[in-house]
C-alpha cells in the first residue's frame, strides 16, 4: 500500500466497538486511581456517560457458562468497592550457601573463595549480576550476598483500598435467585443481557466490616 494511502478498516462497526469497550476500561481504570481524590466525583459520572454510551451502543451481556451466570459489568464492578491486595514473603538466603543469611554460618564482613558459576538465567553467583566481567570456573574471593528467595504467597485478601488500585475483581458470580427476582422468572440458560448500565446511579457498595 502507498504510504499515503489511508488504512480502511476491516469493520468498522467491530473496531468501533472495541474502541469503545476499552475507553470504558480506562474510565473505570481511572476511578479506581481517583475515588480518594477531590476528581472522584468527575471521574464516576465519566465512567457513566462512557458506560451508557457502549451499553447502548453495543450491549453489555451478562457472561455465562452452563448454568453459571457471571457479573462481567465494567460499570455494575465498579461500584462494588473492595479488590484483592496480596500477602507476600520473602527470604534473604546467603549467596554461598542459599540458607537464611542471618542464621548460616558464613560473615557478612569475611571474604570467601568462590567458584564462578552463572546460572541458567545468566546472573552470576558472585556478584549476582546478568553480564559480569567473572567467568564460569574462576576463583575469587567475594562476600556473601543476599538473594532474596522466591515471593510466597500467603493470601488473597479482599480489602476496600487494595496497594494495587487496578486490582478489582473482574467477574462476580449471580446467584440464580437474584437472577430470576431481577427477571421475573429463572434464566434457565438463556443469554442475559445487562441494562444496569444504562440507568442512574443507584450507589457504591463497601466491603462489609467482618469482625
Ligand atoms: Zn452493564
Ligand atoms: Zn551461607
Ligand atoms: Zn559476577
Ligand atoms: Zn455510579
Amino acid at each position: 500500500m502507498p504510504p499515503h494511502a489511508i488504512a480502511q478498516p476491516a469493520d468498522p462497526w467491530r473496531e468501533l466497538e472495541a474502541a469503545a469497550r476499552t475507553s470504558l476500561a480506562r474510565a473505570v481504570d481511572a476511578y479506581n486511581f481517583l475515588e480518594d481524590s477531590e476528581l472522584s466525583e468527575l471521574a464516576h459520572r465519566h465512567a457513566h456517560h462512557v458506560a451508557a454510551l457502549v451499553g447502548g451502543l453495543f450491549g453489555c451481556n451478562i457472561e455465562s457458562s452452563e448454568d453459571t451466570y457471571w457479573d462481567v459489568c465494567r460499570l455494575t464492578l465498579m461500584h462494588d468497592r473492595w479488590g484483592m491486595s496480596a500477602g507476600f514473603t520473602s527470604t534473604r538466603n546467603c549467596s554461598l550457601c542459599a540458607q537464611d543469611i542471618d542464621t548460616c554460618p558464613h560473615l557478612l564482613d569475611t571474604r570467601y573463595d568462590i567458584t564462578v558459576r552463572h546460572a541458567r538465567d545468566g546472573r552470576c553467583n558472585v556478584c549476582g549480576r546478568l553480564g559480569c566481567p567473572h567467568t564460569d570456573g574462576e576463583t575469587v574471593s567475594a562476600f556473601p550476598r543476599p538473594v532474596m528467595s522466591e515471593m510466597q504467597l500467603h493470601e488473597v485478601s479482599l480489602v476496600s483500598r487494595p496497594r494495587d488500585p487496578l486490582a478489582r475483581l473482574a467477574k462476580i458470580e449471580l446467584s440464580q435467585d437474584a437472577l430470576g427476582q431481577a427477571l421475573g422468572e429463572g434464566p434457565a440458560g438463556r443469554d442475559v443481557c445487562c441494562y444496569r448500565c444504562l440507568h442512574p446511579c443507584s450507589g457504591f457498595s463497601q466491603l462489609p466490616n467482618r469482625h
